[in-house]
């Protein structure tokens, strides 16, 4: 295999006595879409977060693209992390910020990127998540589906080679899940960009995702195809759990 855009090394991390993930080692293929399921507080958003260094493992080693997040100063991390998109489940826009200053914020503060050639990327990812003509508008002006498809145009916006997802239409109405998914399942056709995904959405995980993980008690239980990992789990765990959700 090619070096691995994302490689853990015997990852453990806890919060105080809570060990919420144990010895996590995992290496990512660059391009690779995986969807991470499992049952809630399990350590899905840990182990995401553990990608990007937003939280501090006390134990092992995180590599993206080559570089080596762990150790890190924060201001090196701050670098590296402009590589490294994120989706949260709640969306986070800056409420006092019209969508088009969502977008540019980040490329002109910490790329150092003029406004003018951010503002022409910036409506060009609007337009590819259907929404040019909510440029001048407030996140409070728009449907949670919307926010949520600025917020992806917002990290596409910084050109990311990784692109994290917590959860991203758990806060949504059910009408306007199919929405957010059509423009990741746009995104995941993109080539290049690796996509780690926390869904309990199985038709999408079936549809893009090349490898699904079942997160388990701090552990990786299940690592396989989604055919693999939905039709013959290895764990009786995984059983269990998919037949609640599928
Ligand atoms: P999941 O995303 O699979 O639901 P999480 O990674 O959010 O699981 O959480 C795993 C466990 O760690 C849970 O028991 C949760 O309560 C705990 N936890 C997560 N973040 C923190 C934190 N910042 N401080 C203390 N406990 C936390
Ligand atoms: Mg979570």
């Amino acid at each position: 295999m090619a070096e691995p855009i994302i490689r853990l090394t015997d990852v453990c991390m806890s919060f105080g006595d809570l060990q919420v993930l144990e010895h996590i080692d995992l290496s990512l293929a660059e391009g690779s879409k995986t969807v991470i399921i499992g049952p809630s507080g399990g350590g899905k958003s840990t182990l995401l977060r553990c990608i990007n260094l937003f939280e501090t493992p006390q134990k092992g080693t995180v590599f993206v693209d080559g570089q080596q997040l762990t150790g890190k100063s924060r201001r090196e991390l701050c670098k590296i992390r402009q590589g490294i998109g994120m989706v949260f489940q709640q969306f986070n826009l800056y409420p006092h910020m019209t969508v088009l200053d969502n977008l540019c914020l980040a490329p002109v503060n910490l790329k150092k990127e003029k406004r003018k050639d951010v503002e022409k990327l910036a409506m060009m990812h609007l337009s590819q998540v259907g929404l040019s003509e909510k440029a001048t508008s407030y996140p409070s002006q728009l449907s949670g589906g919307q926010q949520q498809r600025v917020a992806i145009a917002r990290a596409l916006c910084m050109n990311p080679k990784v692109l994290l997802f917590d959860e991203p239409t758990s806060a949504l109405d059910p009408e306007m899940i199919s929405e957010v998914l059509d423009i990741m399942q746009k995104v995941a056709h993109q080539e290049g960009i690796t996509m780690v995904v926390v869904t309990h959405e199985m038709g999408f995980a079936s549809s893009i995702a090349d490898r699904v993980l079942f997160l388990d008690a701090g552990h990786i239980t299940e690592d396989g195809t989604p055919q693999q990992v939905f039709n013959s789990p290895k764990n009786e765990r995984t059983r269990q759990f998919l037949s609640k959700i599928l």
